[in-house]
C-alpha cells in the first residue's frame, strides 16, 4: 500500500481487510473508525485507542488526510475554506450556518469539464476527479471545528450538499462511496435524508442512481426549459437534451418516489420571462418535483446579470399560479464568492 492512500477512502469492510492483512485483531475496526467519525480526530497521534506499534504502522503506510486548509474567507454566517490537495491542486468548500442547520457545500472535482456559461468552476478547466478520502476530508474538517464551537444544537453538520465544485455524477462512485461511508450509523452517522448531490443531468447516471435505493435528495440544474437556450448556457445539453432528460427525472421518480428538485439560475432577460416560466412549467408539469430559483451569482468575465427583483418575483407568481412548488434561495457569501457557481480558485 503506498502512502499515497488515505485512511479516509476506506470503508468499514476495507479497513476490516487492511488490519486482517495486518494480523491486527477485529475490535481495531470499531476503534478506529469510532476514531475518525465519533471522535473526530485529525491524526493519528489522537487515536490513543490503539497501540503505538499499530499507529507507527498507520503512519508509515497510510495518510492520514489528504488536503490542508490554506484560507478562509468570512461574510456573515458563511465560511469558504480553499484546501490544497496532496499534488498541489486546490478546491473550495463553504459552510453555512443557519438558524436550526449547519449546511455543507463540497467540491467533488478539481475544475469541471462542463464548461456552463454562468459559473466560474468551468473557466479553469477539468483537472481530475477527488477521490473518495478528498471529498469525505472536506465534511470532517468542518465537523471538527463545529465541534468546538458548542453553540446550542448547532454543533454538528446537518447536511451535506455536493454542490461545490465539479460535476458529482462524473465522479459517481467516489461521490456515492463518499456518501455512504458518511451515512455509516456507527460512525459518523448522517442520515441519507440530509445529503443532496446535484447534477447537470448526465442521463446514464440519473438512472444508475435511481438504482442505488438511497433515500439521498437529488437535484438537478435546468436554467431552461429551451433547447437552445440550453444548449447556448450548458453546453453538455447536445449530448443530453430536454426531452431525455426529463424522461430520465421521471424514470427516477417513479422508481424512488422521491421528489426531484430543479435548479433554475435566473439571468437577467436571458431565461426569466413569463414566457420561459410558462414552458418551464409545462415541462415539469405532473412530476413530482419542487423548483429552487436561484438569482444569478455575478461571476467576473461574464457578461450575465442576476434577473431584477420585478422579473424574477413574476417568474416565481408564474409557476406558483400553474401549481409548480417553487421557492428562491437567496444568495449568501457573495461577497467573498462563496455563492452557487462562484467558487474558483484563482492561483495567483
Ligand atoms: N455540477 C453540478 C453541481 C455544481 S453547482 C450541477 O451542475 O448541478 C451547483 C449549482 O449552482 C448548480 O445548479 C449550478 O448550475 C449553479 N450555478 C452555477 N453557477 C451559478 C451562478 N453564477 N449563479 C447561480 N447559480 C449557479
Amino acid at each position: 500500500m503506498s502512502n499515497s492512500h488515505t485512511l479516509l477512502e476506506f470503508d468499514r469492510r476495507r479497513l476490516a481487510e487492511f488490519l486482517a492483512a495486518r494480523n491486527e485483531p477485529k475490535f481495531r475496526v470499531a476503534q478506529i473508525w469510532h476514531a475518525l467519525y465519533r471522535d473526530l480526530v485529525s491524526s493519528y497521534a489522537e487515536i490513543t485507542t490503539i497501540p503505538a506499534s499499530l499507529r507507527q504502522a498507520l503512519i508509515d503506510d497510510l495518510r492520514f488526510d489528504t488536503i490542508r486548509p490554506i484560507h478562509t474567507a468570512v461574510d456573515r454566517c458563511t465560511e469558504k475554506v480553499l484546501f490544497q490537495l496532496a499534488d498541489g491542486e486546490m478546491i473550495e468548500a463553504v459552510l453555512m450556518r443557519y438558524d436550526q442547520r449547519n449546511t455543507l457545500c463540497v467540491s467533488t472535482q478539481v475544475g469541471c469539464s462542463l464548461n456552463c456559461r454562468f459559473c466560474a468552476t468551468g473557466q479553469s478547466g477539468f483537472k481530475r476527479n477527488l477521490t473518495i478520502g478528498e471529498i469525505i476530508a472536506q465534511t470532517l474538517y468542518f465537523a471538527r471545528r463545529l465541534r468546538t464551537e458548542e453553540r446550542k444544537n448547532r454543533s454538528k453538520i446537518s447536511n451535506v450538499v455536493y454542490m461545490g465544485m465539479g460535476e458529482p455524477f462524473l465522479n459517481y462512485s467516489a461521490t456515492i462511496a463518499s456518501v455512504k461511508i458518511l451515512n455509516d450509523t456507527d460512525g459518523f452517522a448522517l442520515g441519507e435524508r440530509r445529503f443532496s448531490i446535484s447534477t447537470i443531468g448526465i442521463i446514464p447516471a440519473i438512472e444508475r442512481f435511481s438504482r442505488e435505493k438511497m433515500q439521498v435528495n437529488l437535484a438537478v440544474s435546468l436554467h431552461s426549459a429551451k433547447d437552445a437556450l440550453r444548449n447556448e448556457l450548458i453546453p453538455i445539453n447536445r449530448t443530453y437534451p430536454l426531452a431525455a432528460l426529463i424522461k430520465a427525472c421521471s424514470a427516477y421518480i417513479q422508481r424512488t418516489r422521491r421528489r426531484i428538485t430543479f435548479e433554475y439560475a435566473l439571468i437577467n432577460e436571458v431565461n426569466d420571462s413569463l414566457s420561459d416560466a410558462r414552458q418551464l412549467a409545462e415541462l415539469i408539469q405532473g412530476l413530482l418535483c419542487h423548483v429552487n430559483l436561484i438569482p444569478l451569482n455575478p461571476v467576473s468575465g461574464v457578461d450575465l446579470h442576476p434577473s431584477s427583483a420585478k422579473r424574477r418575483d413574476s417568474f416565481q407568481a408564474e409557476l406558483k399560479k400553474r401549481g409548480i412548488s417553487v421557492s428562491m434561495r437567496l444568495g449568501r457569501g457573495l461577497r467573498i464568492e462563496a455563492g452557487c457557481g462562484q467558487l474558483r480558485v484563482r492561483k495567483a
